[in-house]
């Protein structure tokens, strides 16, 4: 076939495909999702589109979890429109439940409160297991270990984009680690203490601390009874969708840190997301050059869509969006101008196109 320029290599998505260059994948990687045997329409709605938009192209496996056994009618139809193979995980009970040192009867009260604010989730149990799932498990499934590489997709969410090149790829090659679409704001009331346990973290371990860390991204300045304090700003990666590298999650650091985490008991007793717990430890205990804003992915998960603009696709016609759609990153939940203020210069928008 004909030769790839330096700049395709790194920016494919300003070319289109005059001549088909797609093959199927090469990287050790899956398509992976967390499902309830009832979400199957939704279900199906994210992977015929994820299959339309990218994985014919590509056939990467799909891995399927869930904490009960999925129905024979689930496995039908997720396997009929899969491209690749697929496997279904039946997550054992030791990572989905109470851990012993947790309180249930506190949990209980600390839900019933939640509740009562009408705090999103707030009275939810298994939506608290989901988190604590997601924050240091799924990728303890002996199921991963094939894997180098995962792309987190969750039922109901839309891609408007033609995805014509391989975003595992694209990411090993050029040495990142973790790749996002949407970034936001989160909810204090669910992760009041994750602060100052992280803080505190850090402060027994100084060594888990990237030199080169994004912190930034995730500060800011206020006070606290009169005195300065550098507090959360509830920015975080939308994990939702994610692609990222297993290892990050079982490297020693994360592990420890999910485990201090956990020993609060705090995924009960507040609320915490994957979301803030997988950001903060990228923040801070990973380079910043490993994290890469996937700004050409147009990506939807209610309420909120993204768009990609012209320049940020390259590539004229590549996305079809709603016309009517509202740009998350115009609004006040996004941390868009967060991330461009901590990149900077190094923000990569080509905006010459
Ligand atoms: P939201 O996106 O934060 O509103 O939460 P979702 O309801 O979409 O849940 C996040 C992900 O976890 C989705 O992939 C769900 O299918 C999955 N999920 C949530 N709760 C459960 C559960 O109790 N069991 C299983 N198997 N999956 C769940
Ligand atoms: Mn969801």
């Amino acid at each position: 076939g004909e030769s790839i320029s330096e700049d395709e290599k790194r920016r494919p998505w300003r070319y289109p495909v005059k001549v088909d260059r797609t093959q199927l994948g090469t990287e050790k990687a899956t398509l992976l999702m967390l499902a309830r045997n009832n979400d199957l329409y939704a279900v199906r709605e994210s992977m015929r589109r994820l299959e339309d938009r990218f994985n014919h192209k590509f056939r990467y496996p799909w891995t399927f979890m869930n904490d009960e056994p999925f129905t024979e009618e689930f496995i039908a139809i997720t396997t009929g429109i899969a491209s690749g193979k697929t496997e279904y995980v039946r997550v054992p009970k030791e990572h989905w439940g109470f851990p012993s040192w947790v309180n249930q009867t506190h949990a209980k009260l600390q839900m019933k409160k939640m509740a009562d604010e009408h705090i999103i989730y707030g009275g939810s149990l298994s939506y608290r297991h989901m988190c604590r799932f997601f924050s240091g498990f799924f990728f303890r499934q002996p199921v991963m270990q094939q894997y180098e590489w995962y792309w987190r997709v969750e039922p109901g969410v839309n891609f408007y984009c033609d995805q014509h090149y391989d975003p595992f790829r694209w990411l090993r090659e050029n040495g990142k680690s973790y790749g996002f679409t949407v970034t936001l704001h989160d909810f204090r009331e669910t992760i009041a203490s994750l602060w100052e346990t992280t803080e505190r973290f850090f402060y027994e371990n100084p060594e888990y601390v990237n030199p080169n860390n994004m912190r930034g991204f995730v500060i800011e300045n206020t006070t606290r009874n009169g005195e300065p304090y550098v507090d959360y700003n509830t920015c975080h990666f939308w994990t939702n969708f994610e692609i990222g590298k297993v290892s990050l999650w079982t490297s020693e650091k994360y592990l420890r840190y999910f485990d201090y985490l956990d020993k609060t008991g705090n995924f009960f007793y507040e609320r915490w997301g994957d979301a803030p717990v997988h950001s903060v430890a990228l923040t801070h205990m990973w380079d910043k050059k490993e994290i890469h804003f996937f700004n050409d992915i147009g990506y939807e998960h209610s309420p909120f869509r993204r768009c990609p603009q012209a320049h940020e696709h390259g590539n004229a016609g590549r996305c079809l969006c709603p016309l009517d759609m509202s740009l998350v990153d115009n609004n006040g939940f996004s941390c868009f101008e967060q991330w461009k203020k901590t990149f900077g210069d190094n923000y990569e928008v080509d905006l010459t196109w």
